[in-house]
Order: C-alpha cells, then structure tokens, then sequence
C-alpha cells in the first residue's frame, strides 16, 4: 500500500511520522518505518484512545530506531522514557542467559529434505564428486546442514543455472564434475527462465533440478504465476512449469521426491548423462498439506527401535533431522513429535527396522 493510500486513511494530520519528500513517495522510508505507519494507522482507525509510541528517529528524540535490530538495551531504555521513569540498572539476575542452540532447518515434512537427502545419496553412492548450486528460496538452506550440505554455493536469484552453464565450459579445461543447479518454483519463474535459455543455446552439460513446491514459501506464500492465483488473490491460469521448459527445447522428466525410489533412480541417471536436462520434483510444500490436515499420524514402535544402536546412531533424529523426529532421552529410542509431525512417511520409509509405522496400519 504506497503511503498517500495510508495517510488518506487516517488523514495527513494523524500520521505523524511523513516521508521525506514533498511527493508523499517512499524513496527514504526504511520498510520498519512504513510497517510502523501502518500499525498506527491501523490503531488510529479501530482505537484513537490508544497512544502509539516509537518507530521514529532515536536523534530526534522519539523512542526507538527505524532500523537496525531491537536489542534489550533498546527496548527497556525505550520503555523507560515511554513510562517516565529510570531505565532500572541491571542485576546479576539480568545476565545475558544462554539460549539452546537451533539449527536452520526445513519444516516437518518439507519436500526438499527429500530432494536433498536423495540427491547426496546418489553422488555419494557414485563415488564421484559432483558440482551442486544452489539458489534463493527455503532450499537455500540445502547448502546446510538441513540439506546435507547438498550443495557448495549459491549467488543471488536466478543464477544458479547461469553459474551451472558457465562451469559446463570449464570442460575444456579439464573440469570433469557433473553438474547440478536447484531451483524453486518461484524462482524458475522470477529469473531462471532467461538462464535455462540461454544452457539450451549453448548446449550446456547439467541437470537442472526445478524444487516445484507450488509456493513461495519463504516469502509469505506471495502467488507466482504456477500458483493460479494473482497478487490480488483472484483466480488465473497457472502457467506449466513442463510447458515452458519443453517449449525452451529442453528434454524434461517429473517425479515425486517422497517417491524415494522412483527419484533416486532419475537421479542416477540424469546426474551424470551428457546434454542439458530438466528434472521437475513435484510435492506441494508441507505448510500447504498442513493446512489442508495431517495425512496420517506416525510413531514408533519402540521394541523395534534400534536406538544408539541404529545404523547412523539415531539416524532419524540425528541424521534425517526432520523436526518431526524426536528423541525420548529417558527411554533411549526415538519417538514422534505429534505436534510437528504432518505426516509426509518418509523417515518410515528411511527407518532401517521398519520401526516408524502410521498409526493402524503396518507400512508406510
Ligand atoms: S531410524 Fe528407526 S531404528 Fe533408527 S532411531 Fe529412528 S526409529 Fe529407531
Ligand atoms: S512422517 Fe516423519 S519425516 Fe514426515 S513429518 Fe512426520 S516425522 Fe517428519
């Protein structure tokens, strides 16, 4: 919403943060400071009897920052102006506390720990090294440990597949790596289109893996032109993601990631054939089927739980690392979290004794 609409709201007088130019434009207001406009307009709107305070300059005297991180020491000196009183000093009591350590990592479910999991069995098991790029969106954190450090690096938007090409033609050079870019589906559509054009043209050597989540997730869930919807929420006709890639000339193949099987045999054979190819993974993101209902509810059977003992040592907890998979440090074997768990099956699947089982039922 550009500001004049937020002021004509409330109307100028009530806003008392204005930009900086005379043309009611945004060029100098920091994103903090337009969210903060807004939330007063919001309060002006449905409560004028409530006062709100901060989201100014700190140099001209008004409470808290417009940008940086809201620390602590900000907040309690802010909130000590706002009631008038003496910041309190701090106490032994008030030491910094050390907070557990958590990693990054990809939703209960998420169909890229899949993707990766798969992608670093397969160059595993080749037991040739495999240049991997990444790009920008939740896959980002496939370079992780979510992802297995399933790849080496990534740059900015879309350049995964330029980056992908580019190494093709170290080939001459003696760079003999197969190559692999992911992508989301969001991003395919924002800038890697002009790339994957331009690999066709040049007749680039690399698979490129298109992560179709039908969402960009990491963003908000903001729709793209896959999703079938417009920024102003109403219905249009999704663009095919297929479509466009045949279309660019490329040959294209489609698979299930939580189809484990079925795409680690794509993978073995796409990674390390000539020419350029597609793969399209295709597996709504777990946030969409959440909210859609769980699909079955899993646990573990106990007496079938290796525990310390399994394979990797806790492979699911440990290894898998889906936050749907807990460890019950007073029993010594794992067990399902019910609360994250949405129920994709694939540490059933992954499990080495058969001992993670839906509910009511004996196998995945
Ligand atoms: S992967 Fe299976 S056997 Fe291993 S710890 Fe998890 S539930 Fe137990
Ligand atoms: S079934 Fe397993 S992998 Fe899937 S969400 Fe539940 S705990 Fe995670």
């Amino acid at each position: 919403m550009p500001f004049a609409v937020t002021a004509a709201l409330v109307g100028d007088e009530n806003v008392t943060a204005t930009p900086d130019n005379e043309t009611g434009q945004m060029d100098n207001m920091t994103i903090a400071g337009y969210i903060a406009q807004l939330a007063c307009a919001i309060a002006l709107l449905h409560a004028p009897e409530v006062l709100v305070i901060g989201g100014g300059v700190m140099s001209d005297g008004s409470l808290l920052p417009r940008i940086g991180e809201l620390n602590p020491d900000l907040v309690r000196a802010a909130l000590a102006k706002a009631l008038g009183i003496e910041a309190p000093a701090l106490t032994e009591d008030d030491e910094p506390f050390e907070i557990p350590y958590r990693d990054l990592t990809f939703c209960a479910g998420c169909p890229h720990r899949a993707t990766y999991f798969l992608i670093k069995q397969v160059i595993k098991r080749s037991g040739a090294p495999c240049a991997v790029i990444g790009d920008i969106g939740c896959y980002i954190m496939g370079g992780q440990r979510a992802g297995y450090y399933g790849f080496q690096f990534e740059n900015c938007m879309g350049s995964g597949v330029a980056a992908a090409e580019a190494l093709g033609q170290l080939t001459a050079y003696g760079f003999d790596q197969p190559i692999v870019a992911v992508v989301g589906d969001s991003t395919f559509f924002h800038t890697t289109i002009p790339g994957l054009i331009s690999a066709k043209y040049h007749n680039a050597n690399m698979l490129l893996i298109i992560l179709d989540n039908s969402a960009t997730a990491m963003t908000g869930f903001q729709p793209h032109p896959g999703t079938g919807l417009t920024a102003m929420g109403r219905r249009a006709d999704p663009i095919d993601i297929k479509a466009i890639v045949t279309a660019i000339g490329c040959n294209v193949w489609e698979a299930d990631p939580f189809d484990l099987d079925g795409t680690r045999a794509l993978l073995s054979s796409l990674i390390g054939a000539q020419g350029l190819k597609v793969l399209i993974l295709k597996q709504p993101c777990a946030t969409l089927s959440a909210k859609k209902g769980k699909k079955k509810k899993y646990r573990v059977d106990a007496s079938l739980c290796r525990g310390d003992d399994c394979g990797c040592g806790r492979f699911c907890s440990r290894v898998w690392g889906c936050p749907g998979n807990s460890w019950d440090f007073e029993v010594g074997k794992a067990v399902i979290d019910e609360v994250a768990c949405v129920g994709c099956g694939v540490c059933a699947e992954l499990c080495p004794a058969g001992a993670i089982k839906p509910e009511g039922g004996e196998s995945a």
